[in-house]
């Protein structure tokens, strides 16, 4: 195995905006498969048909090349592995469960919605921790292989042995997990189409893939694939599982505390030199302590030796100074260049000016107009968001509305004016709140102004990410401001 050429992947799942996360996992494979010689793979993951989107997909794409990462495969530039998008490959992972159905390592699982309530009540009851309790495996092979020919609904279960499993970590050792632990994981579901795990193993063997490093969050999954990978009588690559990205408070990085999509930070002018640099000293250290790099410095020391599993801060005001250091150390024609080609691109001026060419009358006006949308933060005041409000309101109670409708956009499939709008009218329906008082808010949080082009258009030009980043600002501010003092004789 070791005398394999490298061969490393990452395997997003296109569901939503680009993670910070996946640069930053992307970047340590990156560098891992530069200092060895090998292959750095991008395979996307959109077995999840629900949430993947090709738009997300492409946002991903654009975003880590953004960042300065380049791969050497991938759904977009080809390969000798291909195809790189799992949705193309379910005729691959139909036929690998087929051989393991075949040789007694998986079997097929009849138990409907209420037969697995029943069984996790009982196995409530009796305090076990795994999921499943094996109940199909007792079906004779004869009768599960007609019942599945009538075309009866059904999954494929893996069927976990009785033992152990070491997991061995590069960075972490060893660690025993008894199987009693692990549930007879679905591999096909029973649409047909397959599980994270089962197409996540299939294609790191059939992309002949030597390392997997991937986020500590996966390594619960670790022994069920070593577990698949026995079934199917292959070699399992090595396991790297990467320390989780925190909060300043040590939880686990989240959108309600720190922005965590990279178009965020594209759309603030974070440079991405500073960025890829900025992720670089995520839990890695250079050897002279040395703080400001690029990538070739980088990939030259990189060594999972200097990795260290404390949890990495995602510290923005670190990103800020190291971004500031970069802006500081350029030549004032270059950061002309810069700030035109990131603040005024193209692309965005295209969305952006019909938003505002029915008012305007002369050019200078667009600029103080338009500013908004390129701030990297808005702080309204919490008095002029109240006094959006006709009659005023209960700051607490406009901070819950601004959270709750946000959380409603954060799970929008889509961010365009078609869905953004019907979902806020569905929230304001349901919370009974007049469509004209959350919509002012709205605009309010996220334009600092009381008249904007239309508030949907606006939403979808600002983006998701902004738009959340800005929602929860104006929710925490609400949230600060004293209650209101009641009215005089109430
Ligand atoms: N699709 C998984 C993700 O979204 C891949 C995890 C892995 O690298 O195995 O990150």
């Amino acid at each position: 195995m070791s005398d394999r050429p490298v061969r490393v992947r990452i395997a997003p799942s296109p569901t939503g905006d680009p993670h910070v996360g996946t640069a930053y996992v992307g970047l340590i494979n990156m560098a891992f498969a530069r200092r060895n010689g090998g292959r750095f793979v991008l395979r996307i993951e959109d077995t999840d048909q629900e949430r993947s989107t090709r738009a997300s997909e492409q946002a991903i794409f654009d975003a880590l090349r953004w960042v300065g990462l380049e791969w050497d495969e991938g759904p977009d530039v080809g390969g000798p592995f291909g195809p790189y998008r799992q949705s193309e490959r379910t005729p691959i992972y139909r036929e690998h469960v087929a051989r393991l159905v075949e040789s007694g390592a998986a079997y097929p699982c009849f138990c409907d919605g209420p037969a697995l309530e029943e069984i996790r009540k009982r196995q409530r009851e009796l305090k076990r921790n795994k999921g499943y309790d094996g109940t199909c495996r007792a079906i004779p092979r004869d009768e599960a292989m007609a019942r599945m020919a009538a075309g009866e609904p059904h999954v494929i279960r893996l069927k976990v042995p009785d033992g152990t499993t070491t997991v061995h970590d590069e960075l972490r050792g060893d660690v025993v997990i008894d199987h009693d632990q692990i549930d007879d994981q679905v591999l096909l579901k029973s649409d047909g189409f397959p599980t994270y795990h089962l197409a996540n193993v299939v294609d790191d063997h059939l992309m002949e893939i030597t390392h997997v490093i991937r986020a500590e969050e996966w390594i619960n999954s670790t022994p069920k694939h070593i577990l698949l990978y026995a079934a199917f009588g292959w070699e399992p690559p090595k396991w790297v599982h990467l320390p989780l990205l925190r909060n300043h408070d040590k939880s686990k990085i989240s959108k309600r505390k720190n922005p965590v999509s990279l178009l965020y930070y594209k759309q603030i002018g974070i440079l991405p030199e500073a960025m890829l640099n900025f992720l670089a000293l995520l839990g890695h250290s250079m050897p002279d302590e040395r703080e400001v790099f690029d990538l070739a410095e980088f990939v030259n020391e990189f060594s999972f030796e200097r990795i260290s599993l404390g949890g990495p801060v995602f510290d923005v005001e670190k990103l800020l100074w190291l971004n500031g250091v970069r802006i500081r150390a350029m030549e004032p024609a270059a950061l002309a260049d810069r700030i035109r080609d990131a603040m005024l691109p193209k692309d965005w001026l295209l969305q952006v000016v019909p938003l505002f060419q029915e008012r305007m009358r002369a050019l200078g006006e667009f600029m103080p107009q338009a500013a908004f949308f390129r701030q990297p933060a808005l702080d309204v005041p919490a008095a002029e968001l109240v006094g959006a409000i006709k009659g005023g309101g209960d700051p607490k109670v406009l901070a819950k509305w601004l959270t709750e409708a946000g959380e409603r956009l954060d799970g929008l499939r889509d961010f365009e004016p078609a869905t953004i709008e019907p979902a806020l009218r569905a929230w304001c329906e349901e919370a009974n709140v007049p469509t004209g008082t959350l919509f002012m808010l709205l605009r309010l949080s996220l334009t600092g102004r009381k008249a904007t082009p239309p508030l949907f258009e606006t939403m979808a030009v600002l983006g998701r990410a902004a738009c959340s980043q800005r929602l929860r600002t104006a929710a925490a501010t609400l949230k600060a401001a004293p209650a209101p003092k009641p009215a005089p004789g109430a």
